[in-house]
């Protein structure tokens, strides 16, 4: 069997970033996947500037041959559901779609993907990590996303108090579909659930409508759902006709960087994005963070020059604190203090610029 430098376990976003940078440093890397790219993955599919930025793709460059959609605008619901515009008056973010963003990360790599290989058996041994018995490398990534198996081999649980129930659907329909339905084509329009921590959106990309619920409180993220698609009917979003149109609304799970931190990093293994709980506590963002840790992990990884003791892997969780700030320490959309929460709610509710603040600071992350 082959002795790997670096497998990656999740060829997403932050194991194509990961694994991207360790090639191009000279070593011998390797992702492993179950999936077949493309391949589908749930997300409203916003991606911040600093993401193109970080990973050096020119948008003008990558819309040539896939969809992005530039974002300008943000509609906001007040808590009587009426709509807000946020005009930025340029393009301040962009939609894109999973399926082709990921494959393209993926591309841009340049390293070999064993696809179709579900990491089942882990085993840590003295000089390496060997993976269903067939591939073996002196250290092991997670970026297996939410339910990574690197990540319960660490001993974390999928399921906290800051772990995120979703539900979403995108679908591709016809342009005079989105015309007679989206009052806002390309801009998401972002509905703050009172009653939980969460809130809805409505996106248009091109002819690609994507509509998505995420909160904290899973127990109630169906009921949501259906008050959800009824308002969403009640303001003409959502015709009948088009409704019967809808992929299927499916559920996924996800941890955002707050309360309960997670074990990261151990002897020969390291976790990167959504394996490691890192998406953004405001606003769910999580391919930023997803693609940031990758780069710090590889960062790591290379400056470790082959010792991959717990202790020299050590610095990537002091890397991951410095970078997004200690757990629970952000800005966050649920703030304990009931006090920082009313006012929270006041400014995205409200009518006055506090809106456009919050949608800068913690949808753009343009402060
Ligand atoms: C409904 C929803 C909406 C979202 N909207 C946004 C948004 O608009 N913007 C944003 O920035 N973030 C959004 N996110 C979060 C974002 O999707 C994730 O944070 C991001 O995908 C994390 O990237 P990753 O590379 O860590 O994991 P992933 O992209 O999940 O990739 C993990 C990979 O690991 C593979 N894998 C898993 N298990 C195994 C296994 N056992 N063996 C082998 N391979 C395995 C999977 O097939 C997958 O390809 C959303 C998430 C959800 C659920």
């Amino acid at each position: 069997m082959e002795l790997l430098d670096v497998l990656i376990i999740g060829g997403g976003p932050a194991g194509s970033t990961c694994a991207g940078i360790l090639n191009k440093h000279g070593l011998s890397v390797l992702i492993a996947d179950k999936a077949q790219f493309p391949r589908k993955k749930l997300c409203a599919g916003w991606v911040t500037p600093e993401v193109f930025k970080l990973l050096s793709i020119l948008p003008d460059e990558y819309s040539e041959s896939h969809i992005l959609q530039p974002i300008s605008k943000f509609i906001v619901w007040d808590s009587h559901n009426n709509t807000h515009p946020v005009d930025f008056g340029k393009t301040v973010s962009y939609g894109i779609i999973r399926k082709e963003f990921d494959a393209y990360l993926l591309g841009n790599s340049g390293v070999q993907v064993h696809e179709n290989f579900n990491v089942k058996k882990i085993e840590f041994q003295k000089d390496r990590v060997t993976v269903n018995s067939s591939l073996s490398a002196r250290i092991i990534v997670g970026a297996g996303g939410h339910f990574c198996p690197v990540s319960k081999a660490l001993g974390n649980s999928y399921k906290d108090s800051s772990t995120l129930a979703t539900l979403e659907s995108e679908t591709e329909l016809d342009s005079e579909t989105i015309k007679r339905t989206v009052p806002y084509p390309g801009a998401p329009e972002v509905i703050y659930l009172e009653a939980v921590d969460g809130y809805a959106w409505y996106f248009s990309k091109r002819n690609y409508l994507n509509i998505g619920i995420g909160s904290l409180d899973r127990k109630k993220i169906h009921p949501l759902l259906n008050w959800l698609l009824k308002i969403l009917k009640e303001k003409n979003r959502l015709p009948e006709d088009v409704r019967s149109r809808l992929n299927p609304f499916k559920g996924h799970f996800y941890k955002i960087y707050s309360g309960v931190p997670k074990a990261i990093s151990r002897e020969r293994a390291l976790l990167i994005g959504d394996s490691a709980g890192l998406a953004d506590s405001t606003s769910g963002e999580g391919i930023r963070p997803a693609v940031i840790s990758g780069m710090l992990a590889a960062e790591t990884i290379i400056q470790a020059k082959g010792d991959y003791s717990a202790a020299k892997l050590a610095a990537y969780q002091d890397r991951i604190k410095e970078v997004f700030g200690k757990p629970g320490s952000s800005p966050p959309q649920h703030p304990p203090n009931p006090l920082i929460r009313l006012v929270f709610k006041k400014l995205l509710l409200g009518t006055g610029p506090g809106r456009n603040i919050l949608i800068k600071n913690y949808f753009l992350h343009a402060s």
